[in-house]
């Protein structure tokens, strides 16, 4: 690495590739380093983008501003990689109980719902599965093919000499005239984006971050269904039968999730399916449920891309553009996303 570089990024999850790509889309001199962990939270995800979630199915923050620049961005980058990883697909929301059903016949006639709900189903409609209440469907959803994504970028990256195997230790940190340097690479700017590891980094580790573990896994039935299914648990319908199932929540660093998986899809599915692959993940979630974005309070030339929790997908571009735009543009970054929210409390030099 000789060239002097605009950025250094550490770490190529959901959020490392991204940032990446806004400063490829900005023609900035780059280079990212990742330790090629095989356990990733990224390589668990289901990829799902969603404006409508939670217990109580509720408008997520920023929604409409997150799918406009999700759906921009990605396909963006199918162009650039020329393969698909963008699918737009529905929700079928089969209702889990008359209280559900009820919640949802309000929000039919409530207008900040309106452009979200397809339509309701009264009927049993699919075969296979537990649907006896009916449901309701939703659009302006969909999922990326995560591993696609990312595996895609890093052979693009490659192909341009922008990226290399490499594991980022306290060790390796120096520190020099108030900034970090990495060994005798010569960068204006370096960015963290190691996923939920940072807790084992000395540098953002004041950060209050909080591990939620998750479960996922391939199965294959003959299951027959065009959107997305969720009930407690998503189905993502892929090619050959193959389908996605996801996702546990849980706040252990130990894999004890898949069998609430399984207990959860036997409520959902009628029909035989054979497990293909088990994943497991550790969500790098945050206290107060907002991602962290920005500089480091000490060392200038230090940012963060992190804490995407359970939305990476639909976080990662909006929270990319305003990294790079207050880098760059010397832009105020959304304060709720912003890590300057902590930096009066705890910083640990
Ligand atoms: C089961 C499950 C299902 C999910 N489903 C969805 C979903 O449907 N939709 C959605 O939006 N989100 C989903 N998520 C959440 C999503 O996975 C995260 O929001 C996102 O992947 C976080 O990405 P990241 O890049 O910050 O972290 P990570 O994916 O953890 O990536 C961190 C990267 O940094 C590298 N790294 C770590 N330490 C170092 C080091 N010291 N030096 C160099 N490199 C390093 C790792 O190898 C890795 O490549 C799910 C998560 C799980 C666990």
């Amino acid at each position: 690495m000789k060239e002097k570089l605009d950025y250094i990024i550490i770490g190529q999850g959901i959020a490392g590739t991204t940032i990446a790509w806004w400063l490829n889309f900005n023609k900035k001199q780059f280079y990212i380093l990742n330790d090629e962990k095989k356990n990733t939270s990224s390589a668990a995800a289901l990829g799902i983008y969603n404006p409508i979630t939670g217990r109580n199915s509720v408008k997520t923050w920023n929604s409409e501003i997150l799918l406009k620049e999700l759906e921009k961005f990605y396909s963006k980058v199918e162009k650039k990689i020329k393969k698909k990883i963008l699918y737009k697909k529905n929700i079928y929301r089969p209702y889990k109980n008359i209280k559900e059903a009820n919640l949802w016949n309000e929000k039919i006639s409530n207008s900040k719902y309106k452009n979200y709900i397809k339509s309701e189903v009264n009927n049993k409609k699919i075969n296979g599965l537990y649907d006896e209440l009916g449901g309701i469907i939703t659009s302006k959803s969909g999922y990326i093919d995560v591993n696609k994504y990312i595996l895609e970028s890093k052979k693009y990256f490659i192909s341009l000499g922008r990226y290399k195997k490499y594991k980022l230790n306290n060790k390796k940190i120096l520190i020099e005239n108030n900034k970090i340097k990495i060994k005798n690479w010569k960068t204006n700017n370096i960015i963290m984006c190691i996923g939920i590891d940072e807790t084992k980094n000395k540098l953002f580790s004041y950060l209050p971050f909080k591990h939620v573990t998750g479960n996922s896994m391939i199965i294959k039935t003959k299951l027959k269904i065009k959107n997305i299914i969720n009930k407690g648990i998503s189905i993502i319908p892929l090619k050959n039968d193959l389908k996605n199932v996801g996702s546990t929540y849980g706040n252990e660093k130990n894999n004890n999730g898949l069998q609430e998986l399984i207990d959860k899809l036997s409520k959902l599915l009628k029909i035989k399916y054979t497990i293909i692959k088990e994943k497991f993940g550790v969500r790098p979630a945050t206290i107060d449920r907002r991602p962290f974005v920005g500089q480091h309070p000490i060392f200038d030339n230090l940012y963060i891309l992190n804490g995407l929790g359970s939305k990476g997908i639909s976080l990662a571009p909006f929270c990319s553009k305003e990294l790079f735009n207050s880098i760059e543009q010397k832009n105020k970054i959304n304060f709720e996303i912003n890590v300057k929210r902590y930096n009066s409390k705890n910083i640990n030099k």
